[in-house]
C-alpha cells in the first residue's frame, strides 16, 4: 500500500451544480467557479465534467489558470478571469479566448490598448473593497465602456454566508444603483448569494464552494473521500509519548497506528490532537503532533486495525475537519496536496 487515496466524485459535483441551478429561476444561468485548480480538486477534470453536463460559463482567478480550463471545456463556453487584464496577460487572454473582468480604469485602458475588440466584462466594487471599479470611476467611464459591449457586469458580496448581515442588502442596493436601466448582463451571487434568494440572482450565478460540497451549501452532496493507509502499528506503555515534542502521553496501555499523510499533504498541523479518523463507523482520535508525512492515531479501542482510515468521508466533511483545525473548508480543500493518488468517480 502506497500513497493515501483521494477520491473525487465528479457525479456529486455535477449534482451540486444542478441543485444550485435549480434554486434559481429558469432564465438565470449557473456558472462554475474553477479557480485555484477547482479548489484543489482538478480544474481540467471538474470543468470538463461540468461542461459535459451543460455548464456554459466558467470563472478562474488568474489568466494563467485559463488555458487548462479552455482545453477542458471546448471552444463554445465562456471563461472569465476575476483578476481582469493584468500586465503581460494579453497573449494568454487572446490565445485562450478568456474574458477579463476589468477592475479599474487602468485595466480598461490597458485592455483597450493591448486587445482592442477582445471580449471583456467589468467587475464593480459595491462595498467589499477588494476588487472592482469604484462607483465614481464607473460613473465616469460608463458610457464609453458600454459602447464596447461588455459581456458581463459583476460584483461580489462580502458576507453572503451570513444571511442576516445588513451588508448583503446594502451591496444589493448599490449594485442596482450602479447597473439598473443599462441593459447589461449582470452577476452578483456566489454560493452564499444563490442561497440568499432570487433578488440576488440577476442573470448569472457563479458558485464555487457549493459545487465541491462545502458550506454554506448545507444540502450539498459530499464530494470527497480521503483514505490514509497505515504504515505501522505499535503498542505503547503508560507514560510513553507519541510524536514530536511528546505532546501526547499514554495514560493506559495503548495501540498506536501511524498513517501515511501529514501537513505536507494539506492535513495541517493545527489538526493535531483535534481531528478524528474513521475505521468504518468508528472514530479514532489523532494523538500527538501531525508531522510532515505522518500522523498517529489511538486505535486501542478497535478490535481489528484496518489497512486504512478515512479522514474525509461520510462521517467527517471538509467543514468538520476545518472546524477541528480552526479554519474554513475552503482552506482545507485548496491545501489538499499533490502526493495523493487521485481517483475520479463518474462525470
Ligand atoms: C471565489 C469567488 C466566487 C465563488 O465563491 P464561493 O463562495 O466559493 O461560491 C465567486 N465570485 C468571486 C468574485 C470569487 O472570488
Amino acid at each position: 500500500m502506497g500513497a493515501a487515496e483521494l477520491s473525487i466524485d465528479l457525479t456529486a459535483i455535477v449534482a451540486n451544480w444542478r441543485a444550485l441551478d435549480a434554486l434559481t429561476a429558469s432564465h438565470v444561468a449557473t456558472a462554475a467557479v474553477v479557480k485555484a485548480d477547482a479548489y484543489g480538486l482538478g480544474a481540467a477534470e471538474v470543468a470538463g465534467a461540468l461542461a459535459r453536463a451543460g455548464a456554459r460559463s466558467f470563472f478562474v482567478a488568474l489568466a494563467g489558470e485559463g488555458a487548462a480550463v479552455r482545453r477542458a471545456v471546448g471552444r463554445e463556453a465562456e471563461v472569465f478571469v476575476f483578476a481582469g487584464h493584468m500586465a503581460n496577460d494579453a497573449s494568454t487572454l487572446r490565445d485562450n479566448a478568456l474574458i477579463p473582468l476589468l477592475n479599474s480604469p487602468e485595466q480598461w485602458q490597458c485592455h483597450q490598448a493591448d486587445l482592442p475588440g477582445h471580449a471583456f466584462g467589468i467587475q464593480l466594487d459595491t462595498g467589499m473593497n477588494r476588487l472592482g471599479m469604484e462607483a465614481a470611476d464607473w460613473a465616469g467611464l460608463r458610457d464609453h465602456i458600454l459602447r464596447g459591449k461588455p459581456s458581463l457586469v459583476m460584483s461580489h458580496l462580502a458576507s453572503a454566508d451570513a444571511p442576516d448581515d445588513p451588508l448583503n442588502a446594502a451591496q444589493l442596493a448599490e449594485f442596482h444603483a450602479q447597473t439598473d436601466g443599462l441593459n447589461l448582463r449582470r452577476s452578483l451571487a456566489a454560493t452564499g448569494g444563490v442561497l440568499l434568494g432570487r433578488d440576488y440572482h440577476f442573470d448569472l450565478c457563479r458558485p464555487g464552494i457549493g459545487l465541491y460540497g462545502g458550506l454554506p451549501f448545507g444540502d450539498a452532496r459530499p464530494v470527497l473521500r480521503l483514505s490514509l493507509p497505515v504504515v505501522q502499528v505499535r503498542e505503547v506503555r503508560p507514560g510513553e509519548i507519541v510524536g514530536y515534542s511528546g505532546t501526547w502521553e499514554a495514560a493506559r496501555p495503548s495501540r498506536i497506528a501511524t498513517l501515511a499523510a501529514g501537513y505536507a499533504d494539506g492535513l495541517i498541523r493545527a489538526m493535531s490532537g483535534k481531528a478524528l479518523v474513521w475505521a468504518g463507523d468508528i472514530a479514532c482520535p489523532l494523538v500527538g503532533r501531525v508531522s510532515m508525512d505522518l500522523m498517529a492515531v489511538d486505535v486501542t479501542d478497535l478490535d481489528k486495525v484496518p489497512e486504512a482510515f478515512d479522514i474525509l468521508g461520510p462521517h467527517q466533511s471538509v467543514d468538520d475537519l476545518a472546524a477541528a483545525a480552526g479554519t474554513i473548508g475552503y482552506e482545507i480543500l485548496t491545501s489538499l496536496g499533490g502526493r495523493y493518488n487521485r481517483v475520479y468517480i463518474g462525470g
